[in-house]
């Protein structure tokens, strides 16, 4: 037996099994359902992310269910299932949120510990800042005194200049008041348009598989298992009147042996935001309703599992461009690709070294928006943003393959604030079933709105005169779209999502009537289980959410590490 079995090892379960393995009287045991990061080479390659997912090995290759927002379109929804987890085939856009997230992280969960202040402590422990992969001088890109320099994850600034990122940066200067320039986002302030950091150490993917899991992985006291899905937990006793769930049941695959494996303290369940509430429902912690449908008995009758899912929509809009230096050509140019493949094998330089995106911008719909009128501003508070812009020097569009000639841009837009909620439920006791996965995205008034204005917000931004000479003519439909009817359209007909679903098994007060965990990340209502993965987030943060959910398990494995 070990002290601690850590379920998943994504962004949560890599940080618990190494911060706890620290200590050598800790045993742990590590299960991951998917494949070693290291047999697939790709997954090292930065710019080769956009191809581990959707539909890979790598990926869980989920569907949503028909989303009503988005003209009933189902959406694939990939997860990681690897070591890394979604950390190793992400884009590896790297950021910690504003303070205005964990202030109200804080005040929702009653617990002073979840503030911006006492998390940078965290920030600290997670980000090892290094210099880009071309080693530019990065003077003005950034403030030093803001960030990490001995963390486990390496951090940088993007490896290799694109056409579009001094453009982007003059249009701070020349549009200024719509679009400030900001120094650096991981300041707590994350409103303006600044310069991305991605998590990537010498042109390489910095997966938590690669900077926490790579260095314990030696130690006598940490077991880390792959192909190994948890399938069930087991109730192993009573404390006072609540069950106890110290075993998990493991396997390979359907059909295989299963192994029951039991933890002296607690397991953690870091399976993330889908994987983390279906194996709460499948092991009878869920609404009792629900888990009736699917065949299963109801232990702990608990709504809120699986619900509360917030998300940020994306909605990329892609311009021809007059430059033939962008990433259409490396990806599909068979010559081009292999020429940086050989470069970056031997420096791990040039465009495969990079990420996707060197510029994103954080913006907030005007004070007099008509919608708030009839919506409270959702957005976490003044340090915060209603949606976001990441520049990318090529054509991004999940919803359809590239074409076979052109060079493009592109401005995505995010929308952070959501007011749509979803859900997860499983709806069988097979835990090889796939759970129906709705993220209910543009589902709200509020949302249909603010991804409008931020079309034409991205508009006005390509309007200045920083482009002229680079930008031809919008694509994909936005070319049609001038009253805001057609652009509600374009959006309901072309936004998907960026992969940051949170809240599934959301964090809340103590004794509060609602949420699944309490503030020390412990399961409310047993014994012997927490969590610590992005589903305990109650609300979706202003950052691409690897940082965040760093920063939560940090803090988690510091609770852990407590009660020991
Ligand atoms: P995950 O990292 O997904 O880890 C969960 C782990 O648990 C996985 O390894 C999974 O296989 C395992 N697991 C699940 N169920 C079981 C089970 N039953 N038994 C055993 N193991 C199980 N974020 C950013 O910050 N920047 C980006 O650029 C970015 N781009 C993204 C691009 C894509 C394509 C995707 C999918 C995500 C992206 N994200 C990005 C989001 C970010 O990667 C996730 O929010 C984060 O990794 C979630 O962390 P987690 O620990 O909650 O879950």
């Amino acid at each position: 037996t070990y002290d601690y079995i850590v379920v998943g090892a994504g962004a949560g379960g890599a940080v618990v099994a190494a911060r706890l393995s620290e200590d050598p009287r800790i045993s742990v045991l590590l299960v991951e359902a998917g494949i070693s990061n290291e047999a697939v080479p790709p997954v090292a390659i930065p710019l080769m992310g956009l191809s581990l997912t959707p539909n890979t090995m790598l990926d869980w290759n989920y569907t949503t269910t028909p989303q009503p927002g988005l003209n009933n379109r189902a959406i694939a929804y990939p997860r990681g299932r690897v070591l890394g987890g979604s950390t190793s085939v992400n884009y590896m856009v790297y950021m910690r949120g504003s303070s205005d997230d964990f202030d109200r992280y804080a005040s929702v969960t009653g617990d002073s510990g979840w503030k911006w202040d006492n998390m940078q402590q965290y920030a600290r422990k997670n980000e090892k800042l290094v210099a880009p992969g071309d080693q530019h001088d990065t003077t003005g890109e950034f403030n030093p005194s803001l960030h990490g320099t001995s963390g486990a994850i390496s951090v940088s600034l993007g490896g290799n200049p694109t056409p579009v990122d001094s453009r982007v940066i003059a249009t701070t200067q020349e549009l200024a008041s719509e679009f400030p320039f900001n120094s650096d986002m991981v300041g707590g302030d994350v409103l303006g348009i600044g310069w991305a950091f991605a998590s990537i150490g010498n042109g390489t993917r910095s997966s938590s598989a690669v900077g926490y899991l790579a260095p314990a992985a030696g130690r006598p006291n940490l077991d880390i298992v792959i192909n190994a899905q948890a399938t069930k937990l087991e109730v192993t006793g009573k404390v006072g009147n609540v069950p106890s769930f110290r075993r998990v049941l493991v396997t390979e695959k359907a059909g295989a042996a299963v192994r029951a494996l039991t933890a002296k303290n607690e397991i953690v369940l870091s399976a993330g935001t889908f994987g983390t509430p279906a194996l709460l429902q499948l092991s009878g912690i869920g609404d009792r309703t629900e888990l009736r449908e699917a065949g299963v008995a109801t232990v702990v009758h608990n709504p809120s599992v699986g619900k509360n899912m917030s998300d940020h929509a994306l909605l990329p809009n892609v311009w021809n461009v007059n430059n033939s230096d962008t990433y259409d050509s490396v990806l599909r140019n068979p010559d081009e690709f292999n020429t940086s493949l050989a470069q970056w094998t031997k420096d791990k330089t040039g465009p495969l070294g990079s990420h996707i995106t060197n510029n994103l911008g954080w913006l907030r719909l005007p004070k007099t928006a008509s919608i708030f009128k009839t919506t409270p501003d959702p957005s976490a508070g003044p340090k915060s943003s209603h949606y976001e812009m990441i520049f990318v020097n090529m054509r991004v569009n999940p919803n359809t393959p590239a074409p076979s000639t052109g060079n493009f841009m592109s401005v995505v837009l995010a929308l952070i604030s959501p007011t749509s909620r979803g859900s997860i439920k499983i709806t069988s006791s097979n835990p090889f079933a796939k759970p129906l996965i709705n993220p209910n995205l543009v589902a709200t008034d509020f949302d249909i709105f603010t991804l409008v204005e931020a079309v034409k917000a991205a508009k006005r931004f390509v309007a200045a005169k920083a482009w002229n000479g680079y930008i031809k003519d919008a694509v994909g439909g936005l070319e049609t779209t001038n009253t805001d009817k057609e652009i509600e359209a374009y959006v309901r007909e072309n936004t998907n999502t960026i992969w940051h679903a949170v809240g599934t098994a959301m964090m809340s007060a103590k004794g509060a009537s609602y949420g699944v965990v309490d503030p020390d990340l412990k399961v409310k209502g047993v014994d012997g289980l927490r969590v610590v993965d992005g589903s305990v987030l109650p609300f979706v943060p202003n950052a691409h959410t690897e940082g965040p959910i760093y920063l939560i398990a940090e803090r988690g494995a510091d609770l852990i590490k407590k009660d020991f």
